[in-house]
């Protein structure tokens, strides 16, 4: 059985009397180059022990159990669980791990299932928890790469630079944790359902040390505070949070201190500049 093959991947499916679900993002591939390419970007070896997040009839998990010495495949929706024993059956050192990425414990899963071998994450992400699933991915620090299949708008945000219209809070949470690298394109008509929009695959290799010596959460909430309103200046969004703390005039000092001007937007800082702001506001 090909998993890539549109007629196999229906029958299977069909034989299971499964039923696709728009909620879970269940779009599966059905292109053999785009699994082989997105497990072959991933850069993995037998020392690598791999979280797949939704495995659907597990083409990508093939591809990732040849090359790494084990893969631990979560899956949230339970009728694919006979379709994967099946699929999977002659794949050794791959198993499923019935649940949902949000919620299981992602410590005790990397622990007990990979086998002490370095964590890494690939997948084709459900497109309804790109976001969540990435933050709670990357903030957890357990993994040495990320590298996963989403929408391209989100691709495109999370590898912006400062200035441009996709740079955002968003691209500063990934860029602190990790440096992120777009890889490529994968257009809808390589998926069963098709999707509306264009896929495109990005490696995120994370950090051993910070960029920036400020503490996360102090960081964030600046960053979250100066794109609250993209279309305020710094200094005004900076007042509206941080407004009951400080006088205009104590904030407007403090971002000429910085060596940043008082008409300059928040999407026009680079983290360094975001660490300078923290530092001064304490
Ligand atoms: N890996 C397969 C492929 O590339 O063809 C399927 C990818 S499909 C885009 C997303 C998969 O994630 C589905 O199998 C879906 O059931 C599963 N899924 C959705 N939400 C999930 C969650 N919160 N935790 C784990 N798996 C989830």
């Amino acid at each position: 059985m090909d998993l890539t093959n549109i007629h196999d991947v229906k029958d299977l499916l069909t034989r299971h009397g499964f039923r696709f679900s728009k909620s879970l993002g269940q779009n599966f591939l059905i292109a053999d180059w785009v699994p082989r390419q997105i497990a072959e970007a991933a850069g993995l070896d037998k020392s690598c022990g791999v979280v797949e997040i939704g495995p659907g009839v597990g083409c990508l998990t093939r591809e990732l159990a040849l090359r790494a010495g084990k893969v631990a495949a979560v899956e949230l929706d339970r009728s694919l669980l006979p379709v994967l024993a099946e699929t999977l059956a002659d794949c050794p050192n791959a198993e499923v791990i019935p649940g949902d990425v949000m919620k299981l414990d992602l410590a005790a899963l990397v622990a007990d299932r990979l086998d002490g071998l370095t964590p890494h994450v690939c997948a084709n992400l459900p497109y309804n928890i790109t976001t969540p699933a990435l933050t709670r991915l990357l903030e957890s620090g357990l993994f040495r790469s990320v590298t996963v299949m989403i929408q391209k708008e989100v691709a495109r945000r999370i590898c912006a630079a400062p200035g441009t219209a996709d740079y955002g809070a968003f691209t500063l949470l990934c860029q602190y944790y990790a440096r992120c690298a777009l890889l490529f394109d994968v257009p809808p008509g390589c998926f069963l359902p098709a999707p509306k929009v264009t896929s495109s695959v990005v490696r995120l290799e994370t950090r051993g040390t910070p960029p920036v010596d400020v503490p996360p959460a102090a960081l964030f909430r600046v960053v979250r505070a100066a794109f609250a309103q993209r279309r305020k200046t710094l200094l005004n969004a900076l007042a509206a949070v941080y407004g009951s703390r400080l006088t205009k005039e104590e904030l407007r000092q403090l971002v000429l201190d910085c060596g940043l001007t008082e008409a300059v937007r928040g999407e026009a800082l680079c983290l360094e500049q975001f660490a300078a702001l923290v530092r001064r506001l304490g």
